[in-house]
C-alpha cells in the first residue's frame, strides 16, 4: 500500500502536457496557451477619446468659461481629418480618434451642451460651445498602445485561457490560438451486475452510475470523455474493450471496479497482460483499491475503485491532476480551506476523505459531515461541497478540530 502522495507522484511521472494545436479562440476556454502570443499591433491602435464631449487644444481652456467654435463632429468608427485650430473644438464620442491639433477632451458635463437634452443637441447641434472646466493636455485621451504595445508578449505560454484572455486575443485580431490539446479520456465501467441507465433492473442488477459520474468529472476537468460502455468481468471482454480504447486514440484510460480482491476482479490481471502494473492499493479511505499502470504504447490507465463514492474521490485525487497536467496546467491541486469540524468523526487510520458541507459562520469555515459515509452512498457525495482530509494514523477527530478541506465546489461569494 503506498501513500496518496507517492501514488500521485507515480501517476504524474507518466503524464505530460499534450502537443500544441491551433483552435478557434472560444474553443480554447479552459485550455492553456502553448506558445507565446505576441502583439502585432498597438491596442488601442490610435489616440482616442475616453469620454463623450469636445476635443480641444488644452491651452484654449486655461481660463474658463471660454467659448469655442464647433468645427465638426466625430463618432466612434470615423475620422475627423482636419486639424483643430486654436479657438475651435470638435464634438467627439467615446472611442473616436482624437483629431489632429486637439490634445484633450472636455466631457459633455463640463460644457453648455449639458444644459440641453439629447434630442435638442441632435436636432440643432451647437455651433459654439461654452467650456466650463480647464483640461490639462492628455485629459480624457486614451493614448495608442496604452493597453498593449506592438511586439509585446501579451499571453505567455502556460497561461490559462479564461474569458478575459479570449477577449484579449480577439482585440489582437487572433481568430485562433495555439493551446495544448485536450486529452481523450476513455471511460470503461466493469461489472457483470451493471445495466445502463435506461435499461430495466433485473434481479441482482444495479445501474451503471460510475460511467456517468466519470464522464461528468472528465468533462468538468477539461478532458474529452470517450464513454466505452460496460466491460463484463472476464479477461476477454475487458481486454477487447481496453484495446478498443487504444484504437480510439485514448491518452488516458479510466476503468471503474474490478480492482479489489474479489474472484472476478480482473482489471489488474488484464493490465499485467496488456501492459505494466505500476501500483495497486493506496493508503486512503475511501479508495484503497486503485490500480495504476501503462498500457501498450505507455498510455496510462487508472483503475478506479468500483464503489461510486470511491470512484469520485479517487478521481479528484489522482485523475484530475493528471488531466490538468495533460492540458498544460501547472496548478494541479484542488482549492482548500481550513475548517472547524463541528462534530467528532472516527477514521480508519488511513488518509481519510470525509464528505462534508462547509459553511461560513462567525468569520470561520465550519464543516459537518453529510451523514453516513459508506462508499456506496453516492448521495453523501451529492450533498457535499468538500472533502475533509484526515491525516494517516488518526483514528478519531474531536469536534472543534481544524482540518484542511478540499473544496469540490467553490461558489462565488463568501457564503459558500
Ligand atoms: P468492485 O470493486 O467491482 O467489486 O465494485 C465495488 C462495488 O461498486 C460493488 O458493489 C459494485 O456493484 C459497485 N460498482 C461497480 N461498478 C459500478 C458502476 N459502474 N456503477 C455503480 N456501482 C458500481
Ligand atoms: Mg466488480
Amino acid at each position: 500500500m503506498i501513500s496518496v502522495e507517492d501514488a500521485l507522484a507515480e501517476i504524474l511521472a507518466h503524464v505530460k502536457a499534450l502537443e500544441p494545436v491551433e483552435v478557434p479562440i472560444i474553443e480554447a476556454l479552459g485550455q492553456v496557451v502553448a506558445a507565446d502570443v505576441v502583439a502585432n499591433t498597438d491596442i488601442p491602435p490610435f489616440d482616442n477619446s475616453a469620454m463623450d464631449g469636445y476635443a480641444v487644444r488644452a491651452s484654449d481652456t486655461l481660463s474658463v468659461p471660454v467659448t469655442l467654435r464647433v468645427a465638426g463632429s466625430v463618432a466612434a468608427g470615423y475620422v475627423h481629418a482636419e486639424t483643430v485650430a486654436p479657438g475651435t473644438a470638435v464634438r467627439i464620442m467615446t472611442g473616436a480618434p482624437l483629431p489632429p491639433g486637439a490634445d484633450a477632451v472636455v466631457k459633455y458635463e463640463d460644457t453648455s451642451d449639458f444644459d440641453r437634452s439629447k434630442q435638442d443637441r441632435l436636432a440643432s447641434p451647437a455651433d459654439v460651445i461654452e467650456i466650463r472646466a480647464s483640461v490639462p493636455p492628455k485629459k480624457n485621451v486614451r493614448p495608442s498602445g496604452e493597453d498593449v504595445h506592438s511586439g509585446e508578449v501579451v499571453l505567455e505560454r502556460g497561461r490559462l485561457v479564461r474569458p478575459a484572455e479570449v477577449g484579449v486575443l480577439a482585440s489582437l485580431g487572433c481568430a485562433t490560438v495555439t493551446v495544448h490539446r485536450r486529452p481523450r479520456v476513455a471511460i470503461l465501467a466493469t461489472g457483470d451486475e451493471l445495466v445502463d441507465v435506461d435499461e430495466p433492473l433485473g434481479p441482482g442488477k444495479i445501474r451503471n452510475s460510475n460511467e456517468h459520474s466519470m464522464v461528468a468529472l472528465v468533462t468538468r476537468t477539461g478532458g474529452v470523455p470517450l464513454a466505452l460502455g460496460i466491460a463484463r468481468d472476464t479477461t476477454d471482454d475487458l481486454t477487447a474493450k481496453l484495446r478498443a480504447a487504444l484504437d480510439n486514440g485514448a491518452d488516458l484510460v479510466l476503468t471503474s471496479g474490478g480492482v479489489s480482491v474479489g474472484d472476478y476482479d480482473v482489471v489488474k490481471d488484464v493490465l499485467d497482460a496488456e501492459g505494466r502494473m505500476r501500483f495497486w492499493q493506496v493508503n486512503m479511505k475511501p479508495g484503497k483499491p486503485l490500480a495504476f499502470g501503462l498500457l501498450a504504447g505507455d498510455v496510462p490507465l487508472v483503475g478506479l475503485p468500483g464503489n461510486p463514492v470511491s470512484t469520485m474521490v479517487s478521481f479528484e485525487q489522482f485523475v484530475r491532476p493528471a488531466i490538468l497536467r495533460m492540458l498544460g496546467r501547472s496548478d494541479l491541486a484542488k482549492p482548500t480551506v481550513r475548517a472547524v469540524l463541528d462534530e467528532a468523526v472516527s477514521n480508519s487510520g488511513r488518509r481519510g476523505f470525509i464528505r462534508v458541507m462547509v459553511e461560513r459562520r462567525d468569520d470561520r469555515f465550519h464543516a459537518h459531515t453529510t451523514g453516513e459515509q459508506g462508499s456506496g452512498m453516492l448521495t453523501s457525495m451529492s450533498r457535499a461541497n468538500g472533502l475533509a482530509v484526515v491525516p494517516e494514523g488518526t483514528k478519531r477527530i474531536e469536534a472543534g478540530t481544524e482540518l484542511t478541506v478540499q473544496m469540490l465546489d467553490w461558489p462565488e461569494g463568501t457564503g459558500l
